[in-house]
Order: C-alpha cells, then sequence, then structure tokens
C-alpha cells in the first residue's frame, strides 16, 4: 500500500468551526434575496409566493386546506 496524505497537526474544533460558519453565511447571502415572500390575502401573514397559506389554508382567493378540521394523529395501526 502507497502513502497517504496525513495532516501534520489536528484541525481544532474552533479552526473547523470557523470554516463553516463561513460556508453558512455565505449560503445564507446567496439566499437572500431569492426567495420572494408575499403577504396573503386573507391573513396578511408573508408566504412564498404560489405557496398555499399555512396559517389559514387559502390559496388566490379559495380554502385549500380546512384549518378547522380536527385530524387525529395515527399513533397505533390497526392490523
Ligand atoms: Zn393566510
Amino acid at each position: 500500500m502507497g502513502k497517504k496524505p496525513v495532516p501534520k497537526k489536528k484541525t481544532s474544533a474552533a479552526r473547523s468551526a470557523r470554516r463553516y460558519g463561513s460556508f453558512k453565511t455565505k449560503t445564507l447571502k446567496k439566499l437572500s434575496g431569492l426567495t420572494a415572500l408575499v403577504s396573503c390575502t386573507n391573513c396578511k401573514s408573508r408566504i412564498p409566493s404560489h405557496r398555499v397559506c399555512p396559517d389559514c389554508g387559502m390559496y388566490r382567493g379559495r380554502q385549500v386546506i380546512d384549518k378547522n378540521k380536527k385530524v387525529d394523529k395515527i399513533t397505533k395501526v390497526k392490523a
């Protein structure tokens, strides 16, 4: 087996955090301004365009998701 490159020093936690922290800031900077938020016509909350409003369930003036309907969680599957 050939020799493989081995790092001379252990990368400290602070150094890794600094590096990955910069990736995060770069990505956030890229993403900011790309997502267009519009206000819902019904409840005026900020939502991405062309999406059903998660707060009131309205889309283009009609009710798509019934928010008043109670949905039971499935905790057990009956065999
Ligand atoms: Zn809404």
